[in-house]
């Protein structure tokens, strides 16, 4: 149930629809627009509830069922774009974000020079993997807490803040001492206990969409993360599985616009684990942009054909620096820069 209140409704009025929904036994939380407050009701029994129990309040404008299965990802709880802010640097707004590194954490030499050439051709986030959920359990799982540990080193040195995955409940505490952000990958889209803690832990998230998840589900899924109380989440479109075996993962551009619709969250897409080979990154990179995607997360080795993990589709850097050349023209097309 989302509760409008009035422009000039006052603390305690919005204290007084508080209290009514805690003595109800049911969650709150709010947002606090420049222009007028929302209250979220949240309970697994609001259905049943007459809405003029908060209608009835003072200061109250208006009071509404969310039909949708996610809430506080809706833009009826949060009508402007959430605008998500990692040392300074903005996703959601003009400028489009650019999250560059290799797939894992190989060792020392392999991610200092791919953080090198990231940042020289213009990527303003650095990523690497040091916790790696593989299809296989005889693939490299990553490097861990070692992973961890040259990832703070390259951030330091490079001054760029860091995005790893987390992939168990257990490591989140230890990733996020050295992640700006944590990243939530596709397998864990709902693992709701691994999103419960990654929400606890306060810190702004890449929550990137399963493989055979609709847009519903993984809104849905944000909520989770929402529900903890930071607003710091960052959709990710990274493709589906369909029929269409030509590509690792079919990229599904219509999801951009229908996200933007319906949810206030930034949205990026990771067109390198859509395309499987380097050739198909550009392409879709592109129309990601061209489509509204607020960043990309793409993957890039400094010499992919001795790559531990994802060599195929990560970019050369030369490749990397080409494409960051045509993003920025295409961003410019639409209004938006790198
Ligand atoms: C990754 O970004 O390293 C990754 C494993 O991606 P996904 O979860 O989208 O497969
Ligand atoms: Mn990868």
């Amino acid at each position: 149930m989302i509760v409008d209140m009035k422009k000039d409704s006052t603390q305690e009025e919005l204290n007084e629809v508080i209290q009514r929904a805690e003595s109800l036994g049911l969650n709150v939380q709010l947002n606090l627009g420049t222009d007028k407050t929302v209250v979220a009701i949240l309970g697994t029994n609001t259905g049943q509830l007459p809405t003029d129990i908060f209608a009835v309040l003072p200061g109250v404008e208006g009071v509404s069922r969310i039909m949708k299965p996610y809430k506080l990802a809706s833009r009826e709880f949060k009508a402007e774009d959430t605008l998500v802010s990692v040392n300074g640097i903005e996703i959601g707004g003009k400028r489009i974000v650019i999250m560059a590194g290799p797939c894992a954490v190989e060792n020392e030499g392999q991610l200092m020079k791919a953080i090198e050439v990231v940042k020289k051709s213009g990527a303003s986030i650095m990523r690497g993997g040091a916790f790696k959920p593989r299809t296989s359990p005889f693939s490299f799982q990553g490097l861990g807490k070692a992973g961890l540990e040259l990832l703070a080193q390259a951030r330091e040195r490079f001054n760029m803040p860091v995005v790893t995955e987390v992939v168990d409940p257990h490591d989140v505490s230890l990733v996020s001492k050295y992640a700006d952000i944590l990243q939530v990958g596709a397998r864990n889209m709902q693992n709701y206990s691994l999103l419960t803690k990654v929400g606890k832990s306060k810190r702004p998230v890449v929550l990137k969409r399963g493989l055979s998840s609709t847009v519903k589900e993984w809104l849905t899924a944000a909520d989770y993360l929402l529900a903890e109380g930071d607003s710091r989440v960052i959709l990710c479109e990274r493709g589906i599985r369909t029929f269409e075996d030509s590509i690792r993962f079919s990229i599904d551009i219509s999801s951009i616009p229908v996200v933007k619709k319906f949810s206030h969250l930034p949205l990026i897409v990771d067109p390198s684990h859509a395309a499987g080979h380097y050739s198909l990154v550009p392409a879709i990179a592109k129309a990601a942009v061209a489509a509204g995607a607020d960043g990309l997360l793409i993957e890039v080795h400094p010499n992919p054909k001795e790559a531990l993990v994802d060599g195929i589709q990560s970019l050369t850097p030369s490749d990397f620096d080409r494409l960051m050349k045509e993003l920025r023209e295409i961003a410019k097309s639409v209004g938006r820069y790198i």
